[in-house]
């Protein structure tokens, strides 16, 4: 979500409550692995789109993207962002060709409670830089959910998230936050990847109950972004490629919950392949 000027404190769920989260999260988990085998070269990102809704639909959930309010009401349940494209991308009639970086974000409502993620899906074969992008955003998310149990306040994940981005040579997006999450999408706290003056007086106590999204966007290049004249489509300024990736992360007093994490990996979220020959797809099982 944009990152905002207006701070509030968090809402803690209970442990009832995290159950029917992790039904929703369950379903996002789903509708990504759909994108997942679709994603191929020659396919259109519209056609992904339209199988994403259909299996929501087919499971009586609400997406939560269309007829999200802007200047014109987000038209699709999905996000889909190719190479130099951040976030919010509309998908539309482009073709996905051989070597293409596609990053696919959605959330659905379940039974009245929420769940968003998001992957990034190399097409085919990626540049092996273009690789190492995809691999140093899954560790940042990663780092926040081997953190978040460790640490007593959101500014000491959120820095190392940083300091990992940045020591890889790559540069984390601040004009873009992540977000609590619960009853609605876009719950209080704003959940930077990063450290400011702003966001450091802002912090928030790591606390059970906490149900984060939390989204790192990282650049190649340089971290300035603007968004397209289709009200929507975020690019980087430099047009280097960008990745986002995103899970919705429950504090218990156990630890950390991922809400949608693939059935069956309740909170084992699978590491990133390290050699570059195979096609990486962060968050994928
Ligand atoms: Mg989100």
């Amino acid at each position: 979500m944009v990152r905002a000027t207006q701070y509030k404190p968090p809402e803690l769920k209970s442990a009832r409550e995290l159950v029917l989260m992790r039904e929703s999260g369950k379903l996002v988990a789903r509708a990504l692995q759909i994108c997942r085998d679709m994603a191929k070269p020659g396919v259109k990102t519209i056609e992904i789109d339209q199988a994403v809704e259909k299996f929501y639909k087919s499971h009586d959930a609400t997406p939560l993207f269309k007829g999200y309010p802007g200047k014109v009401p987000f038209p699709a349940v999905t996000c889909l962002s190719v190479n130099e494209e951040v976030v919010h991308g509309i998908p539309k009639a482009r073709v996905l060709r051989e070597g293409d970086l596609l990053k696919v974000d959605t959330a659905c409502r379940l039974n009245g409670w929420c769940a968003d993620r998001a992957i990034a899906i190399p097409i085919g074969t990626i540049r092996p830089e273009w690789a190492r992008l995809v691999r140093v955003a899954g560790e940042a998310l990663q780092i926040a959910i081997d953190e978040l149990p460790r640490r007593k306040w959101w500014s000491e994940v959120a820095s190392r998230m940083q300091k990992h981005v940045e020591t890889s040579g790559f540069r984390m997006v601040e004009a873009y936050v992540g977000h609590g999450i619960g009853r609605n999408m876009h719950e209080n706290p704003q959940v930077p990847n990063f450290v400011d003056r702003d966001t450091r007086k802002h912090d928030f106590r790591l606390e059970a109950g906490l149900v984060l999204a939390v989204e790192p966007m990282v650049n190649m290049g340089k971290a300035d972004v603007k968004a397209l004249g289709d009200h929507w489509t975020v690019v980087t300024k430099d047009g280097l490629p960008s990745v986002h990736v995103e899970h919705t992360l429950a504090l218990t007093p156990h630890g950390v919950e991922i809400i949608t994490a693939d059935e069956g990996a309740f909170d084992d979220f699978p590491p990133v392949a390290a050699s570059h020959a195979a096609p990486v797809a962060v968050g994928a099982s």
